[in-house]
């Protein structure tokens, strides 16, 4: 293999571009949008920086080994700076709980919540721990392209429990219910209900609690600069502003991509990064292969979406840590609303990001950023017209938050705009505007998720939230890693 195409430079289509530039593959890596992230895009308003998606970085290994691939050190491009406490936890009660990797803090923290906890906290952990090696440290990059990988990670996932849920696990040895929800929320970041989500993602905590979190100088922005700057100076070269609108296909091999602007390309392999439903059903258009398979993605189950809210404010707020979880009076009833859908519950649980708490510069001087987010219903499974709902729904969020963390909010307000579940559709293609693709359940992990590798178009590859191990910035850079394994080894077989 000499050359390749990645289609989508989300955090999965970067790394991978990365690998298969570092290694000598000509790699050209296209973008439908004016600029590179995906998820991870940014805008900028009055001078506020605001991260559109991802904010908690965690694992900064798996992002250092990509620069080190080319003798290179992540450092030289990108500051991370570390985020203490990890999460600030409210509750409607005014319980607070600060999350951190400080073992004496935590334990004294769970102590008062109840005495008893610490003793089953440490027994979630040494879980927790287990599941983290056995699931991310051997398996979270390693492809399952055939039902045999599946039965070899069986004896793991039996011993693991991973037909129970992440909160079935934590119920199991924690009693208190507001520590429940503080070590079982980490799934939602996946896009999973915890009380659905295998436990196999009760690892998050460990993952965390290891390598802490992390937020780059600049925002997540910076980082994602910093991926496209390693790109470019390794001789990889990106467009953006144009996205593919057709994978073009003979027999059982793909042979290039057409973009929509009239720009074609011939390349040896393609991977697409790109929303899994998206790419069979429009970019495979042409070919059987994409109608077949788009109707067999199609009766799958996504992720919820997400209505998201970024505001500046025209002073400094100290007392609000940078990233806040607020826990509304519901859990267990208002997931179940939020995957099941049909209605757009009037309470919520909020995910408060407040950058300029690691780095000021995210904002001018004396002001403040913030984004604030609401798991919804995707919309498959609620059809609203969200360009009418949003200022309503916006509005009695920024209520909430008078409320609870930000009083008088409004009258500070400088700057505001929003993102629903149909720009998720409209700007990302991401099928009914699902912010994490599909939904991380058993029955659609490893073997049963999208193949890094397509099963008949030999030299098509799949990379990101959709394929295997799935969303989060540690997932997708993973599935990298993954799929680099397939190309790179696919371009030895070749070669030979
Ligand atoms: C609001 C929000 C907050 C999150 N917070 C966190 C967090 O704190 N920590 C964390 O680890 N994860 C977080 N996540 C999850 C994480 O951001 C995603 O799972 C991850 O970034 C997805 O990466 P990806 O590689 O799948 O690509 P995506 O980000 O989905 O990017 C795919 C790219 O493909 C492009 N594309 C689509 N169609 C075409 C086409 N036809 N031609 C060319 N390009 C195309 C899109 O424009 C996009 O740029 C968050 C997600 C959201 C939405």
């Amino acid at each position: 293999m000499k050359t390749a195409c990645v289609i989508g430079s989300g955090f999965g289509g970067l790394a991978l571009a990365i690998r298969l530039q570092s290694a000598g593959v000509q790699t050209t890596l296209i973008e439908s949008r004016d600029k590179p992230g995906g998820r991870a895009y940014v805008w900028e308003d009055e001078g506020f920086t605001f991260d559109a998606g991802p904010t908690v970085i965690t694992d900064p290994s798996c992002l250092e080994e990509l620069w080190e691939l080319s003798g290179r050190k992540l450092s030289d491009y990108v500051e991370l700076l570390p985020v203490t406490p990890f999460y600030r936890l409210l509750w409607e009660d005014g319980s607070v709980f600060d999350y951190s990797n400080d073992d004496a803090e935590l334990f004294r923290q769970i102590g008062e919540f109840n005495p008893a906890d610490v003793a089953g906290y440490k027994k979630f952990l040494e879980f927790s721990e287990g599941v983290f090696r056995e699931g991310y440290q051997k398996l979270g990059h390693e492809a399952f392209l055939d039902f045999r990988s599946m039965l070899k990670a069986a004896p793991s996932l039996m011993k693991y429990e991973a037909f129970r849920s992440v909160h079935a696990i934590v119920a199991r040895h924690i009693k208190d219910e507001r520590l429940r929800q503080a070590f079982s929320f980490h799934s939602l970041l996946v896009g999973g209900n915890p009380f659905k989500t295998s436990s196999v993602y009760a690892l998050i905590h460990a993952l965390e609690k290891k390598w802490g979190v992390w937020f780059p100088r600049g925002g997540t922005h910076a980082l994602v600069r910093g991926m496209v700057k390693l790109f470019e100076d390794l001789g990889g070269t990106f467009k953006c502003g144009s996205g593919v609108e057709q994978i073009t296909a003979t027999g059982a091999r793909v042979t290039g991509v057409r973009t929509k602007d009239g720009w074609s390309g011939s390349f040896d392999t393609v991977a697409s990064n790109a929303d899994v439903v998206h790419t069979y059903r429009d970019l495979l258009s042409g070919h059987p292969r994409g109608p077949a398979m788009s109707k067999s993605m199609q009766r799958r189950s996504f992720s919820p979406s997400l209505f998201v809210t970024y505001f500046g404010l025209k002073r400094e707020c100290p007392e609000v840590k940078h990233h806040t979880i607020l826990f509304g009076h519901r859990y267990k009833e208002l997931l179940g609303e939020i995957y099941a859908g049909g209605t757009l519950a009037e309470d919520f649980s909020l995910y408060l990001h407040h950058p300029t708490a690691t780095d000021p510069a995210m904002a001018p001087p004396g002001c403040s950023a913030f984004y604030v987010l609401s798991p919804v219903p995707h919309q498959g499974k609620l059809d609203i017209d969200w360009q009418a709902e949003a200022p309503k729904y916006a509005d009695s969020i920024l209520d909430a938050l008078e409320r609870r963390i930000l009083p008088g909010l409004r009258n500070d307000l400088v700057t505001m705009r929003t993102f629903t579940p149909q720009d998720f559709s409209t700007e990302l293609n991401a099928h009914l505007g699902s912010a994490f693709s599909l939904e991380p359940v058993l029955w659609q992990s490893a073997y049963f998720r999208t193949h890094n590798r397509d099963d008949v178009l030999s030299n098509l590859y799949f990379v990101g939230a959709g394929t295997h191990p799935g969303a989060g910035i540690p997932g997708v850079v993973g599935s990298a890693k993954a799929t680099a394994k397939l190309m790179i080894g696919e371009g030895e077989r070749v070669a030979a």
